[in-house]
């Protein structure tokens, strides 16, 4: 299935639309965030063409806008896990995008009549192609038959090892997770597929698979050790002594090898000071919206069990352990958007998500975005679309402008900033950074 041809003129319109409104983004970043909040489908003569690629992962979540089950052809089983937008009619300057698989969106990744691999939007081609390279230790399996991309899979480009040691979350059903996630639904379709894909990484597994990156040459800077919340215990700890178990790990056996990040909940300073003391240097307690009723009803585990205020402090707390630049908190950009609770104009998001990047950034935390993908198996996204490519170009700005009001540098731990040079594939934000602003600094490790 494709897009029907009103469905690609509309997008053209709209896209002619907001870079007419929005004249100071550039038509790269877009298109990019266009890509990501409708997704993108890809044609069996385009992959053809891919020769070696990394295929997509499933890192954490689906990241698509259909079930599994309900795509069919190469481009299910094939797609790359990212694509850089560069050159063509336009000569885009590079953008690296995350695959998000769509079949009926109105971009496609298809072979133009030169037989040059390009990104289409209808009937035409408006930038060209190529596909994540494949990292040389790819193809590996482990000593107990586990394939290697399902322990380390790189993204962002090769810059980042993603490690989702725990592929499922305890906030679990419709009164606990948070609405916009797909965790414990993409786990099971995952398995339900046959594919290896394991509920809890053995810190032994973990260790084989980054002795093997390592001795590959891969050019990977930073790793995110990450998963689903914990909220009574997992094999006998609690959330901060299981993800701090890996991270202990991994700085003894490779000492400041990479950039540890960890992604958790906003835990009490004690927890905080621990992770820190573990090794990692940037820690992720992720916010997802701003507006108080919002994080509510979207998070209603997070509220529940922590509650906003608590979560607030504890990043102002966290601060004060990491600095405050090492403490990035993620925005689902666009659940603020979504019915029946959220925003109806897209003016009243930005006051609000400005409102909370403006308190963050005035302390020096500088938090960053991924772009919502309505994920069928998630609860909003059986009833929701993604926000309009207008919100996230209001909200680009948004981001672009507090963050210069201020005077901060990039945030660290996302390799260089500005268009061109950014890899952050699942949102703009580094992307819209002015080239040559300098990139934060970490204190060791
Ligand atoms: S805490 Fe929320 S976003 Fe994170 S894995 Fe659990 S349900 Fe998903």
């Amino acid at each position: 299935m494709t897009a029907t041809a009103s469905v690609q003129d509309e997008a053209r319109r709209t896209l002619d639309a907001v870079a007419a409104e929005f004249p100071d983004l550039p038509r790269e970043v877009l298109v990019k965030e266009d890509v990501l909040r409708r997704g993108v489908w890809f044609t069996p003569e385009a992959l053809a063409k891919g020769n070696e690629y990394a295929r997509k992962s499933y890192f954490i979540f689906s990241f698509d806008h259909r079930p599994l089950s309900e795509m069919k052809g190469e481009a299910r089983d094939h797609a790359p896990e990212e694509i850089a937008l560069e050159g063509g009619p336009s000569q885009f300057r590079r953008v690296v995008v995350s695959v998000r698989l769509n079949p009926e969106s109105p971009y496609v990744v298809a072979v133009d009549g030169e037989g040059a691999v390009g990104l289409s939007l209808g009937p035409t081609f408006l930038a060209g192609v190529a596909f994540s390279p494949r990292p040389a230790y790819y193809g590996t399996v482990l000593t107990d038959g586990t394939p290697i991309t399902e322990v380390a899979p790189s993204i962002e480009w090769g810059y980042l090892l993603y490690l989702t040691v725990f592929r499922m979350c305890q906030y679990f059903g419709k009164e606990e997770e948070c609405q916009f996630c797909d965790i414990n639904r993409n786990f099971k379709q995952q398995r339900s597929l046959g594919r290896p894909y394991f509920a809890i990484k053995p810190v032994d597994r973990l260790l084989e698979a980054l002795r093997h990156v390592a001795a590959s040459g891969s050019h990977a800077k930073a790793y995110t050790l990450t998963g689903g919340s914990i909220t009574s215990d997992l094999e006998g700890l609690d959330e901060a002594s299981f993800y701090i178990r890996y991270a202990e790990a991994i700085e003894a056996e490779f000492p400041g090898r990479w950039l540890g990040k960890m992604v958790v909940q906003a835990l009490p300073k004690e927890a905080v000071v621990r992770i820190r003391r573990a090794g990692i240097r940037i820690y992720h307690p992720n916010y997802e919206v701003w507006d108080k009723d919002l994080f509510g009803v979207l998070c209603p585990g997070k509220s529940r069990y922590v509650g906003r205020d608590t979560w607030i402090q504890r990043i102002l707390d966290a601060a004060e352990v990491f600095s405050p630049s090492a403490v990035i908190p993620n925005f689902v950009a666009g659940i603020e958007m979504s019915k029946p609770h959220g925003f109806v104009r897209e003016e009243d998001a930005w006051r609000s998500t400005g409102e909370g990047l403006d308190y963050f950034m005035r302390r020096g935390i500088v938090p960053r975005f991924t772009t919502y993908c309505p994920e069928p198996l998630s609860v909003l996204g059986q009833t929701n679309g993604p926000a309009s490519l207008r919100y996230h170009a209001g909200l680009l700005r948004t981001w672009r402008d507090i963050h210069q009001g201020h005077g901060l540098p990039a945030p660290p731990g996302y390799g260089a900033p500005g268009l061109g040079q950014g890899v952050f594939s699942v949102s703009s934000f580094m992307d819209v950074i002015a080239p040559g602003t300098p990139v934060a600094e970490l204190s060791p490790s």
